[in-house]
């Protein structure tokens, strides 16, 4: 007898932004496999289940997606009910494909329930809506990061393509994320938005243009964050721009 792995999206952070399901199954929930960031009441849901991070922490060495994919199939081989926790949605940039083709290799049972993605709640940190009409009926979510030996995504010509783009794992890059759309024609001034931590409370709200994207990840702390590039943020750039500014001159004062 073998039990079934569930796929689950733990949301951005905030532990009511989880769904109904993905708590229901949870709390049934024999063994969980999660992320490192995942918040603390949110895995509190697994009451029974015994608990392991796995996957990446920012700046550390994630645990290898292969013994992942091994603990999840000897977990169904023993339990009921497996959960692998994944920070977000589970299917955009979560290595989900990975597990799916290793459980479906291994014929056990699995399925997947949708999280609310980081780019999602970045805008709804930002009050911007990702789509306008007239403005952006076009959006895109790329990275920047690509793992070794992996195929070259052209990262930047999706973005120059977008009339919005969400780019994830790329804070940490936004000098050469500046520097190589610019050289690529995108226009300096282009609004940028930076939201670090979006849903929780220690979250962060930084407002620029394409050329001072780099002062703007300067500024962030040592939480995930998301990058977003288009016309729909002029607005609110326009409302908070002096915001920024105040923000700089009150850090400035502080250093
Ligand atoms: N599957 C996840 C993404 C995993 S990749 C999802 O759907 O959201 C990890 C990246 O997601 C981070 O580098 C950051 O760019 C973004 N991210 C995750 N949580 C975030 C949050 N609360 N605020 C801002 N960005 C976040």
């Amino acid at each position: 007898m073998t039990g079934r792995v569930y796929l689950i999206g733990a949301g951005p952070g905030a532990p009511d932004l989880v769904t109904l399901r993905a708590a229901e199954i949870l709390g049934r929930a024999d063994v969980v496999f999660h992320d490192f960031l995942v918040h603390p009441e949110t895995l509190a849901l697994a009451v029974r289940a015994e608990k392991t991070a796995v996957g990446k922490r920012s700046g550390r060495r994630s645990t290898a997606q292969q013994f992942i994919n091994k603990r999840l199939i000897d977990a169904a081989r023993r339990h009921a009910v497996v959960v692998r926790l994944k920070g977000g949605d589970p299917m955009l940039f979560g290595r989900a494909q990975e597990e799916i083709d290793a459980l479906r290799r291994a014929g056990v049972d699995f399925e997947i329930v949708p999280g609310v993605t980081a780019a999602t709640a970045a805008a709804a940190e930002l009050g911007v809506s990702l789509t306008r009409r007239g403005l952006s009926r076009q959006v895109v979510f790329v990275t920047p990061r690509a793992a070794q030996g992996e195929r070259r995504n052209d990262w930047a010509a999706s973005v120059l393509a977008a009339d919005t783009a969400v780019l994830y794992m790329g804070a940490g890059l936004a000098p050469t994320i500046s520097a190589e759309l610019i050289r690529r024609g995108k226009a300096a001034d282009t609004p940028v938005a930076l939201v670090e931590s979006a849903s929780l409370p220690e979250r962060r709200l930084l407002f620029g243009s394409l050329s001072n994207l780099p002062e703007l990840a300067r500024r962030t702390g040592s939480g995930p964050a998301i990058v977003l590039f288009g016309e729909v943020l002029k607005a609110a750039l326009a409302r908070r721009g002096p915001a920024l500014d105040e923000e700089i001159d009150e850090l400035l004062r502080r250093a």
